[in-house]
């Protein structure tokens, strides 16, 4: 009887360390540790896995109110306003290297040729505006998307920024991550868009990175997101759908591999899972094998998640491994949106900004004219006082 349960208790599935994830993850907004130094070029990306995981850990509460609002001002220190003759710069950056801490006119003029938009950092940063529950009264929508369409390419593909980017899938996804919560897609050619994804499903029905490349399945997921946030995802017919859809399942080992072949990695129990989530094939995928592997790599001592068991944990890892828990439905975590990569309560607050700009033509008429951006060119000043400027 007491050999049974042991059996029992050994065949216990291992919990998810929610409370040390949410301290890992709140940790990235406080200071950027020095082995990821090299990373502080794309702080809004750890600002947004670090932001957007204590959201699906239902854990914001741990931001207090001064840290929040530091985050949303430290987040529009890297707004870019454009001016009449500069609509093409128009986003965010990802780090504050640009924004320097002076009042001197002619050191700030200086910089400003070094100051444009870039399309995930653009993303990253309007997605923690909403996650934190902003209303986005210093945004000027237009101007943001003026600098989205600015580096749309002509066969359909979007670079990252108006100098020294790849164009490829990757950004195409963010492009159509940033219109769809701005609710609006200006001078955006969606039809283009639309031509290079196709162009780039493959012989096995996985979506390669550029023109002629391999399959992958990030990549999968951004092409389908991007079809499915475009309002384009119908365009597909079934027969491409199923077929697409075998190649993501094809996929899982115990965890998820991003090509054939491949080892699997934790952040492909989300690319893959949300891939799928799209096209409504997640419960083809098994279950407990997924949890089993993602729950191999998280680090019991300090929270987090690593891509490999063993290996270090870090922010992009830990927040893409509890979305494909979410996607399992494990206990504790909060419903995640697939194609936007955000809760569904952070979906929601968007949903409901887009009813009220629909229905306000006042307010539509402001967020999309000047009012905005003057609003802007003062905020660009009001960051050194956040904690993520002066974190080492
Ligand atoms: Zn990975």
């Amino acid at each position: 009887m007491s050999h049974h349960i042991d059996m029992e208790d050994a065949i216990e599935p291992e919990p998810v360390l929610l409370s040390k994830h949410a301290k890992n993850l709140l940790r990235f907004l406080h200071l950027l540790p020095a082995r990821m130094a090299s990373h502080d070029n794309t702080r809004s990306t750890i600002v947004f896995f670090a932001v957007c995981g204590l959201d699906v850990l239902n854990s914001l509460h741990l931001i207090p109110p001064k840290l929040r609002e530091d985050i949303i001002n430290w987040t529009y220190g890297g707004l870019v306003a454009p001016r009449e003759n500069e609509k093409r710069c128009g986003g965010f950056m990802g780090c504050r290297a640009m924004v320097p801490k002076t009042d001197d006119s002619e050191i700030l003029e200086c910089i400003r040729k070094y100051q444009w938009g870039h399309l995930a950092m653009t993303y990253t940063s309007v997605a923690v505006l909403a996650t934190l529950g902003d209303d986005f009264s210093r945004l000027d929508r237009k101007s943001i998307v003026d600098g989205v369409a600015a580096v749309q390419k002509p066969e359909g593909s979007f670079s990252a920024s108006i100098n020294g980017s790849e164009d490829d899938m990757r950004f195409v996804y963010c492009a159509a991550t940033i219109c769809h919560m701005l609710d609006y897609w200006g001078d955006v050619n969606k039809e283009t868009m639309f031509q290079f994804i196709m162009q780039s499903l493959r012989y096995d029905y996985g979506f390669s990175q550029e023109f002629e490349g391999e399959a992958h399945g990030g990549t999968t997921f951004c092409a389908l997101a991007a079809l499915q946030l475009s309002g384009q995802l119908h365009r597909l017919d079934d027969n491409t759908k199923e077929r697409i859809k075998r190649w993501l399942v094809f996929r899982q080992m115990d965890g998820f591999q991003g090509r054939p072949n491949k080892p699997v990695d934790t952040c492909y129990s989300f690319w893959i899972g949300a891939a799928l989530c799209i096209l409504d094939g997640f419960e083809l995928t098994d279950y407990p094998k997924n949890r089993e592997y993602i729950l191999s790599t998280q680090d019991k001592l300090v929270g987090g998640f690593a891509k490999w068991p063993q290996a270090t944990p870090d922010p992009f890892h830990t927040y893409l491994g509890l979305c494909g828990l979410s996607f399992t439905g494990e206990p504790g975590l909060s419903a995640v949106q697939p194609s936007l990569n955000m809760s569904m309560a952070a979906y929601a607050h968007l949903q409901h900004l887009h009813e009220l700009w629909r229905n306000n033509s006042d307010l539509a008429h402001l967020k999309l004219g000047s009012k905005g951006s003057t609003a802007n060119a003062t905020q660009t000043t009001t960051t050194s006082s956040s904690p993520l400027i002066s974190a080492q």
